[in-house]
């Protein structure tokens, strides 16, 4: 059966780019679909299969894959390595999809640091950390190209000290003497950006503030392997690596990864890669369980698809539930629509003091440093809330759980789903 795969145009923060085919195109692996122009912050998009574009709208391209894929792509066509990365169409991979040509495009002053954000932070989310142990120098050659771009002598990898596996292979695989690794406590969310160079360098950076005040640089794990196809390997950006987990058919092997996943399959047929559904479940959630939005089986993977988990089965809510939002989990609208489904209404929504609203998006003052929750708890009760919804990081939850039961108020947290469909430890008082 021909499949069809479906390209968003807007697929990164910045402008949407503009289709460059039109319909009854015949097309092939790795050419160009979709331009930005090259001073406008935005991402070029480029088809990962071949086959025939069906259909062009405002919003998407849809092109009807050929049923046999050739293994070879079209490559890109420059020579230098910031102008590849900008052709190729790189955008954060983490999930915040910031073009990275505009991150590397202006050089450090004086000097400064380059750090690879290896935390995968997200609970369930291992595609970073496998890729690491598979191919540490790819990503090492990767660090290495952005730390030339932008003219810095000193790299690090940030990796949470638990992952020792790839702790040890980057270790044994390093010749650098410009590069460390920095060892991350297992937290959530240690990786924030801020979080991750708060803990590499030392400073705090203001909530509205960027990396470079602090004369750093941050780029994810999957991004810096992507940059070294772009640069070595002339690849436009087509694949994307994931973590596929939850209810899945079988119930033996609930979480999976997958390599080089085509951007533009959709979600039902990475699921099928995977084995299928289960007859049960509930959300689908593209992303990790904190910060994951939920979408529909016939969505398509997108450059920063991270993770797609089908969540555990809803359970059933109080009449009033008190939402708690905290910047670097669900936001309130995710909140609002896991309640919704649980089948209560919100009695009220509190956020954590330490979350402040920047721009249209939320950021923490200190991400993962508690500043205590008892009053929010409080004030939700008094709102009349029969229980509690968070989205908290670890430390918070611990502060939310020394009060709440105490108040009679039982606590769900917006990660619950995804982590009862792979029995994980679910986010709840990690100290005792
Ligand atoms: S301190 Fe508050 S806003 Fe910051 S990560 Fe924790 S819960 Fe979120």
């Amino acid at each position: 059966m021909k499949r069809i795969f479906r390209f968003p145009l807007k697929q990164n923060i910045g402008a949407k780019a503009a289709p460059t085919v039109v319909e009854g195109d015949k097309i092939v692996r790795g050419q160009l679909i979709a331009s930005v122009g090259e001073s406008e912050l935005g991402a070029n998009l480029f088809s990962s299969v071949s086959g025939s574009v069906t259909g062009i709208d405002e919003n998407e391209i849809r092109v009807q894959a050929d049923e046999v894929q050739p293994a070879e792509y079209r490559k890109l066509s420059g020579s230098d390595p910031l102008e590849l990365i900008r052709e190729a169409g790189i955008v954060g991979l983490g999930g915040a999809g910031f073009p990275a040509y505009y991150k590397l495009k202006a050089p450090f002053k004086t000097d400064g640091i380059v750090i690879v954000n290896a935390a995968e932070c997200e609970p369930i989310l291992g595609h970073n950390i496998a890729a690491i142990e598979k191919n540490p120098q790819k990503l090492i050659r990767g660090l290495q190209i952005v730390m030339d771009i932008v003219h810095s002598s000193k790299g690090v990898v940030a990796i949470k000290e638990v992952h020792s596996q790839a702790v040890e292979k980057l270790r044994e695989t390093l010749d650098d003497d410009r590069i460390r690794i920095a060892l991350l406590p297992d937290m959530y969310p240690m990786g924030e950006e801020r979080a991750v160079i708060r803990e590499v360098t030392g400073t705090l950076l203001g909530v509205d503030t960027l990396p470079l005040d602090a004369d750093a640089i941050v780029v994810n794990t999957e991004t810096a392997c992507r940059i070294e196809e772009a640069v070595d390997s002339k690849k436009p950006l087509i694949e994307k690596d994931m973590t596929v987990a939850g209810k899945l058919r079988g119930n033996t092997d609930l979480i999976r990864i997958f390599e080089n996943v085509p951007i533009g399959m959709s979600v039902r047929d990475v699921f099928d890669m995977a084995g299928g559904l289960a007859d049960e479940y509930g959300e689908i959630i593209m992303g990790g369980p904190f910060t994951g939005k939920r979408v529909q089986l016939d969505d398509p993977v997108i450059k920063t698809t991270g993770g797609l988990i089908a969540a555990e089965c809803f359970m059933k809510g109080p009449e009033k539930l008190g939402l708690l939002v905290c910047a670097c989990g669900a936001g309130r609208e995710r909140l609002e629509e896991i309640a919704k489904s649980m089948g209560s209404e919100a009695a009220g929504v509190e956020y954590c003091k330490q979350a402040h609203r920047v721009k249209n998006s939320l950021k923490c003052e200190n991400p993962g440093k508690c500043p205590g929750q008892v009053q929010k708890v409080m004030a939700l009760k008094k709102a009349g809330a029969q229980a509690l919804l968070i989205s908290n990081c670890t430390d918070c939850t611990n502060t939310v759980m020394s009060c709440a039961p105490k108040l009679g108020l039982p606590v769900y947290h917006c990660t619950d789903g995804a982590l009862r469909a792979v029995n994980h430890k679910l986010i709840r008082k990690i100290h005792t």
